[in-house]
């Protein structure tokens, strides 16, 4: 069993593929489940080179549902990435509930007016007390989960995208992030696309994954897909370091509930289409 949560579609402006696209893909490699996660539309902005409009909502729920009905011998969820933005959670809320996600994924991308791991804007990195910012990625993504409006923490340590690595210890935040997650009861995503930036990491790091693991927090796959051929990308190496990490399971969602699926071997994943 193996299920790729993190797809994008060109709806998001930055993506490229259809729905129909992305789940002959995901059949091609032989996965069980395909989950989409669209970026929700921000509430308190609009940018089209980010997420699709409002507007555009139901016709996205709409398209995954008719591609989950017509889909043969896969299984396709309906998920959505939402981001935190401190201020805005009452909006994102109500826009949630208004749609019958299977699972949302909640991210921190943006840190005040900085869209930290957009290329385009990277000469901020120029400018900031890097432990500053990496204790205020830390504090935001924990303040998300206290939400309690995400079922995933996507890319967990996304502020190591562009290598950009704290002098400080900050031990304490993970550990205190951890906490945050169990007690939301949230699941963590093990995300395959730091492999192509910068960091050439998984997100997380093997040290972040052990605390959670720990603590008894599920984790879910996803490769964050931006095109059809991302779908499951170094999943092997994925499954490989969840399961160094102490982790025999992984996790999908049908209608916001966590399902429990066992993690195969890494070696089968690799004969599967890497
Ligand atoms: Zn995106
Ligand atoms: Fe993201
Ligand atoms: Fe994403
Ligand atoms: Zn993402």
């Amino acid at each position: 069993m193996l299920a790729d949560l993190h797809c994008h579609t060109r709806r998001c402006g930055h993506a490229h593929g259809s729905v129909g696209a992305y789940v002959q893909r995901a059949v091609e490699l032989g996965m069980d489940a395909i989950g989409f996660s669209d970026h929700l539309p921000f509430v308190d902005r609009e940018d089209r080179t980010l997420t699709m409009s409002r507007d555009e909502l139901p016709a996205y729920v709409r398209e995954v549902r008719e591609v989950a009905l017509g889909a043969d011998g896969i299984e396709v969820l309906l998920g959505i990435e939402a981001d935190f933005i401190p201020g805005t959670e009452d909006a994102v809320s109500a826009l949630l509930d208004d749609h019958p996600f299977d699972y949302v994924l909640g991210s921190v991308h943006v840190l005040g007016d900085w869209v930290f791991d957009h290329p385009a804007h990277l000469e901020r990195y120029e400018s900031i007390d890097v432990d500053e910012f990496w204790a205020e990625y830390l504090a935001t993504v924990r303040a998300a989960a206290a939400t309690g409006l995400f079922d995933v923490l996507a890319h967990p340590d996304l502020a190591k995208k562009f290598d950009v690595r704290p002098a400080a210890d900050l031990s304490g935040a993970y550990e205190a992030l951890a906490d945050t997650l169990a007690e939301a009861g949230m699941a963590i995503e093990v995300n395959t696309a730091g492999l192509f930036k910068p960091v050439a990491e998984i997100y997380p790091g093997r040290g972040f994954l052990e605390l959670c693991r720990g603590r008894g927090i599920p984790v879910t796959l996803g490769s964050d897909a931006h095109a059809p051929d991302e779908v499951g990308r170094r999943f092997a190496d994925a499954v490989a370091l969840a399961r160094d990490a102490g982790y025999e399971e992984a996790v999908l969602f049908r209608g916001r509930q966590a399902q429990a699926y066992r993690l195969p071997e890494a070696e089968e994943v690799r004969h599967a289409g890497e």
